[in-house]
């Protein structure tokens, strides 16, 4: 099977993986947003990411804002929704 992550969002999720309780910061979090999206996106398991990326995405505005963007742009380019 080959993965196409980055270098970048393997150390990431390895952190992750490593230690719960760890806070994220910004950069971190963009990094995973794309992954984050498409999973959530394609109905798949989004316990593969930590529970502080949600966590993070709750109180930050500006990973809120970001995510939220693409959520709709991924969203849309798979299940069209009307609103
Ligand atoms: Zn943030």
């Amino acid at each position: 099977m080959t993965m196409n992550a980055s270098p970048m969002i393997v150390r990431v999720l390895r952190m992750l993986a490593g230690t719960q309780e760890i806070e994220l910061g910004c950069e971190e979090v963009t990094a995973l947003l794309d992954e984050y999206c498409e999973a959530q996106a394609g109905g798949e398991d989004l316990s593969r990411f930590a529970p502080v990326m949600n966590a993070h995405l709750r109180l930050c505005a500006d990973c809120r804002e970001e995510y939220e963007a693409l959520l709709t742009l991924v969203t849309m380019d798979a299940d069209p929704i009307s609103s």
